[in-house]
């Protein structure tokens, strides 16, 4: 592998972004920390530390959700016409596209992704997402309802109306930081909310810049702020606050639980996209020269650092050789390295911690009997690289069957027919996604309505959409993302009933 010096390499605007001191956004204004604190962020194809940021804490978020309500009342955002909110969502939307490389080198730098996947996934996605949310302020209708009222004699008419929920915390993650971001904080403006956004605290850096794009697009003071800082601190001090009408929170399911329980104080409205085990099924008659390929980018896009990874491969007997051995070259050939090298193909883990944890898991698996077929282990390098890993050999009951391990690490099972591979795709707490590689439409059809999970896939596998309902069933999940259900989540229903 070569050595690499990202920094020297860095565009102008990021080098002198970095240098700066990285406040919070609070009602319009880039401030330092109450607490006067700050945190480091490092470079994770490095190890070396990049930038030092605000770090918040309750103090910050109370500050924050008060820009927030104060920002909801204000006419100039309540007040804000259908047509204006759009104009503005767009607006923002341009300023993503014209810093759309800067954003992108500063991802793959704080996150660690190629700076093309970066490029083409999180900002693009990011710019896609915020014009579909852009077209929802004026679409947001209510109905008219034909009312009877039995024991009444008086006609009435009635109709409802949705009304914005207010002030939406919005908690993220590490693995599409500003993408992440994007998926919470658009349908919030559209709908008419205010937000207070926490990144994760390993990655805040294209959070702070999109609140600085915010500012710049023209939105009122305080409709938009961000608070870096870590779980225990802002993120449960917003979980918590009592002026915080809704969370909305993209995780793991051990934090899920912990908002869950935060947000009881004063009941807000809670959406939850947590965490999966998602199979990825490879029926008899599957092509198997796109399912392979496919498999292999279920698990492996991202370092296998999405919710929905394809971490559970599930082969029909007759094939199981052939695929594990596919995927395993595959695996074995990618070309790992630091996110800005042009011809990186993985990157690194996100952290130290994260790979540690990960590795973790495969030494569990190994200990229970199971077999890499290829990686395993760390490298011998600065940075958290890791070989994409595919254990054999892996049983129902294992931890490493049974887990999420948020890596690039998948177990791989054979089946012998429908009815089992069901039981077995079934068969974790989690209920996020699947895929399902066929050519037989009544397999698909058989399969598709077995399967508990929030997205089903046929010939494809994390495919998502603005457009598309995004969340999970059983424990991976509470309401959905995105299209129609996604936005209506942020607002309340008000029926509006007249006696004639
Ligand atoms: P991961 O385990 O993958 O790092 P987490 O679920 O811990 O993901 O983190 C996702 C987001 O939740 C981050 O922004 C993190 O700071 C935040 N977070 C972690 N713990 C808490 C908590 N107790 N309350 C609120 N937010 C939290």
């Amino acid at each position: 592998m070569t050595t690499f010096a990202p920094l020297d390499m860095l565009r102008p605007a990021n080098k002198d972004f970095l240098a700066r001191p990285l406040g919070m956004i609070i009602d319009g204004v880039q401030v330092p920390a109450q607490s006067g604190k700050t945190f480091d962020v490092f470079d994770p194809g490095s190890g070396r530390q990049i930038a030092r940021v605000a770090e918040g804490d309750a103090a910050d978020v109370d500050l924050a959700v008060k820009a927030a309500r104060r920002a909801f009342q204000d006419k100039a955002w309540s007040g804000m016409k259908a047509h204006a909110r759009e104009r503005l969502m767009h607006r923002l939307a341009d300023l993503i596209e014209a810093n759309a490389d800067e954003l992108a080198e500063l991802e793959s730098l704080d996150q660690g992704k190629p700076v093309g996947m970066a490029r083409h996934v999180d900002v693009a996605g990011t710019i896609d997402y915020l014009r579909y949310m852009a077209g929802w302020p004026s679409k947001l209708e209510g109905s008219t309802i034909p009312v009877s009222v039995p024991y009444m004699p008086n006609r009435f008419f009635a109709y409802t109306t949705r009304e914005a929920v207010g002030v939406v915390a919005c908690i993220v993650p590490w693995n599409f930081p500003l993408m992440m971001a994007a998926w919470k904080v658009a349908p919030a403006l559209a709908t008419g909310c205010t937000v207070v956004l926490k990144p994760a605290e390993q990655t805040p850096l294209t959070a702070i810049r999109f609140g600085e794009l915010v500012m710049e697009a023209g939105f009122p003071a305080g409709v938009v702020n961000v608070v870096p800082g870590f779980g225990a601190g802002a993120g449960a001090a917003l979980a918590r606050h009592p002026d915080v009408d809704k969370v909305t929170f993209t995780g793991s399911t051990e934090v899920g639980r912990l908002i869950l329980q935060a947000a009881a104080g004063n009941l807000k409205k809670v959406t939850l996209e947590l965490g999966g085990k998602s199979p990825a099924i490879i029926c008899d008659d599957a092509d198997l020269d796109i399912a392979i390929g496919g498999a292999a980018m279920a698990i492996f896009f991202n370092q296998g650092q999405v919710c929905t990874a394809g971490s559970r491969l599930l082969i029909h007997k007759r094939n199981f050789d052939k695929v594990v051995e596919g995927v395993s070259a595959i695996a074995s050939g990618f070309k790992l390295g630091h996110g800005l090298d042009p011809e990186t193909q993985l990157g690194p883990l996100v952290s130290r911690e994260q790979i540690d944890r990960v590795c973790g898991y495969v030494k569990s698996g190994l200990a229970d009997g199971a077999r890499a077929l290829s990686g395993g282990t760390m490298l011998e390098r600065d940075g958290y690289f890791m070989q994409p890993t595919v254990l054999v050999d892996t049983r129902p009951g294992m931890k490493v069957v049974q887990e999420e391990i948020f890596g690039p690490v998948v177990v791989a099972m054979p089946f012998s027919d429908m009815d089992e591979v069901a039981a077995l795709a079934n068969s974790t707490e989690f209920g996020l996604g699947a895929s399902i590689w066929t050519r037989d439409l009544n397999k698909m059809h058989a399969l598709a309505p077995a399967i508990k999970a929030g997205t089903v896939w046929v010939n494809c596998h994390n495919v998502v959409d603005a457009a598309m309902p995004f969340g999970g069933f059983k424990q991976s999940g509470w309401g959905r993302e995105h299209g129609k259900a996604g936005v209506e989540l942020y607002t309340e229903t008000k029926s509006v009933c007249i006696s004639l």
